[in-house]
Order: C-alpha cells, then sequence, then structure tokens
C-alpha cells in the first residue's frame, strides 16, 4: 500500500468499544500507527465516529433507542471525551472540525474546509473530522460517517482512505452467521452483487454498516482514491499496511479520474467570469505549474462568488489559458487584484487564501 495523503475513518465500535466511553483499547494502536505514517512523510486527517457512544451514559435516556435531540445531547458531551481520548495518545497537536452534509453544499464552506483542512496539514497537525451531530437536522446531515469520510476524501484529494471497523473485510455472506463465508480480497468493480453480499449493521449506537462502507468505497474509487476495509481492533492490521500488504479488502481506485476531474473543470463547470492575466502570470500558469496569485491580475469581468469557476485570459492576445475555482467573490478580488498576497490581509481585513486560484484547482486548457 503506497499512499501520500491518507484519510482514515474510525468507527465507534473501535472508539467506545464497551459503549460507555472512551477507551483506548483500539485507539492506541491506530494512533501509533498514524505517527507511523507521519514518521514516512505521510499527512494523515482522521474522521472519527464515536461522540454519541462516549455520551450515552451521561445523558438520561429510557428507550435503547434514544430520541434525537437525546442523542444530540450525547453527541455534545461525548464529542469532548472523544477529542480528549486521541490527543492522549498523540505528541502532536489534534484539531477538530465538525461539518455537516450543508456546509459541504455551499460553495464557500466548502473552499473554507478544504483550505482549513490544507493549512493544518502543512503544519502538522491532525484534523480530526466529524459530523456536527448537534446542529445538523436530518436533511443537512450526511447521516453516517462513511459517507462524511469519502466526501472528507474528495475535498482533502487524498489518494488513499481506510475505513476501520470491527470487521475484516467484504464477505460473500454474514460471517457472523454463515460459516462459508469468504473474505473477498479485491473489488475492482462496485456491482449490484457486491452490495446484495453486504449486511446491515446491528449496533444500535452506530449508524453505518457495511452497505454505507460500500457506498462511500464507491465515492472514494471513482475519484481515483484507492480505499480498503480493514479490521481496526487487530492491531496486526496496521503492521501489514506498513509492509505495504492488504490486509482487507481493496477496492481499486479508478485509474480514468484526472482526465474526468480534468473534463469537468473544462466543460462541465460554467464559468462566470474572467480574469485578465499580466504576462508574468501566465508564464507562471502555463509553464511553471503555479497557482494564480492576486499581483498578476490585471483586471476582473463578471460578479462571481468565491467557489464559482473562472476563466483565466491572457491580456495580451485574449486567448483563454486556463480554467478555475476562484478563492474570493468579485467584491474582494477587486480590492485585491495586482497587489501582493501578504496584503490580503491588510486590505480585507482577512485571508482565507494567498492564492487566487489554486493550482489543485485549475485545468491549464
Ligand atoms: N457522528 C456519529 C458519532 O459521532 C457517528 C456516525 C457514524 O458512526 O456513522 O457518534
Amino acid at each position: 500500500m503506497n499512499f501520500n495523503r491518507v484519510v482514515i475513518k474510525v468507527g465507534s465500535a473501535l472508539v467506545s468499544p464497551d459503549k460507555k466511553g472512551c477507551s483506548g483499547k483500539y485507539i492506541q494502536a491506530i494512533a501509533s500507527f498514524i505517527t507511523k505514517c507521519h514518521q514516512k512523510n505521510k499527512e494523515v486527517i482522521l474522521v472519527s465516529s464515536g461522540s454519541v457512544s462516549a455520551g450515552r451514559h451521561l445523558i438520561q435516556h429510557g428507550s435503547p433507542i434514544p430520541s434525537i435531540p437525546t442523542k444530540q445531547a450525547m453527541a455534545a458531551v461525548g464529542q469532548m471525551k472523544m477529542m480528549a481520548n486521541w490527543q492522549r495518545f498523540f505528541d502532536v497537536p489534534c484539531s477538530q472540525l465538525l461539518i455537516t452534509h450543508g456546509d459541504l453544499k455551499d460553495r464557500e464552506r466548502y473552499i473554507n474546509i478544504k483550505n482549513t483542512l490544507r493549512i493544518l496539514l502543512a503544519n502538522g497537525i491532525i484534523p480530526i473530522v466529524n459530523e456536527n451531530d448537534t446542529v445538523a437536522t436530518e436533511e443537512l446531515k450526511v447521516g453516517d460517517n462513511d459517507n462524511l469520510a469519502a466526501l472528507v476524501a474528495l475535498i482533502s484529494e487524498a489518494d488513499c482512505f481506510l475505513i476501520l471497523s470491527d470487521i475484516d473485510g467484504v464477505y460473500t455472506k454474514d460471517p457472523r452467521t454463515n460459516d462459508d463465508a469468504v473474505m473477498i480480497r479485491e473489488i475492482s468493480e462496485i456491482t449490484d452483487e457486491i452490495y446484495a453480499m453486504a449486511g446491515t449493521t446491528n449496533n444500535p449506537i452506530a449508524t453505518g454498516g457495511m452497505k454505507t462502507k460500500i457506498q462511500a468505497a464507491e465515492k472514494a474509487v471513482e475519484n481515483g482514491i484507492e480505499t480498503y476495509i480493514l479490521n481496526g481492533s487487530n492491531s496486526q492490521v496496521f503492521d501489514k499496511i506498513l509492509a505495504g500488504e492488504n490486509p482487507g479488502t481493496h477496492f481499486l481506485a479508478s485509474k480514468e479520474v484526472s482526465k474526468a476531474k480534468k473534463h469537468w473543470l473544462k466543460h462541465t463547470l460554467k464559468s462566470h467570469g474572467q480574469l485578465y492575466l499580466d504576462s508574468g502570470a501566465v508564464n507562471a500558469v502555463k509553464n511553471k505549474g503555479a497557482s494564480l496569485l492576486p499581483s498578476g491580475i490585471l483586471s476582473i469581468n463578471g460578479e462571481f462568488l468565491a467557489g464559482e469557476s473562472l476563466e483565466l485570459i491572457d491580456a495580451k492576445t485574449k486567448v483563454i489559458i486556463a480554467k478555475g475555482i476562484c478563492q474570493y467573490n468579485y467584491q474582494d478580488l477587486v480590492k485585491i487584484k495586482g497587489q501582493n498576497s501578504e496584503k490580503i490581509q491588510s486590505i480585507l481585513g482577512f485571508c482565507p487564501s494567498k492564492v487566487i486560484v489554486h493550482r489543485d484547482d485549475m485545468v491549464v486548457l
């Protein structure tokens, strides 16, 4: 297994195995794996479940399946316990990102999350993501952390996605009730048959089951991210990953993606405006693989929002040289065009990004 940036999804069964507070029983081995990844210069983003389970014993509830407000209160108190539990196994700082599907759908918030993750990773900090359970209504939720983690893998442009639970991988039948169930080592195409093999969860606290894991794997592999379903309760699994082996089920990433992403940027994403660039910026974007800085922008056309797609035009020849997603809306960009990036903060009073169009969000035509 070879990767540079990995998203690791850790299920409630590992964070809160006794369904009463948090424990280090499994987390310790996962944390030590993450530390080893850091030592090999790999970047790690954690998506951790377990807030509801960790807070469950602190909130009075009658029924085995608590009401939504009761679960939200459990999440509020459990999230603190869960974060503290993670932090005690790391020397580097952990950070908390609580997000909902509503945040991922909103262009500006999407860009903010992307930028925050980029900066945390650059500073060697471990981002720990969970759904913002206490504020999210059902319509605004992703609903389960398997799918949330897949979206985090996409937003962070990870090249590997590990889904850790207490099951070894995908089996042909439910291994708890069928002795002849066989684990599938490699899945190159996610078909209806694969979904049919997925049983449902029997844990009333956890939200996902094998089905949501396969949905999450599908999202990730379509976007070129190698995905594995692994048993995080077995510490030998981590030694195997570090030795380059596959200890669970590997979903092979689609190879067509970079083409698909370029196609999406080029053809599907509607342009909301144009930026006219000086010759220095044209050269940097076209020939040096650089991001677009404010200093190279001569003029702006269009009333666009942050997160919308723009055409980058050579002001001299009027030729479109690239297309990409803009970090600023047009009102703010008018104020900072032609300026050094270092001045953005003093001009606008805030600086979410020193670049206007990040290289990762750009296609050169
Ligand atoms: N956000 C939920 C929690 O922290 C978990 C959702 C899931 O496990 O899929 O308890």
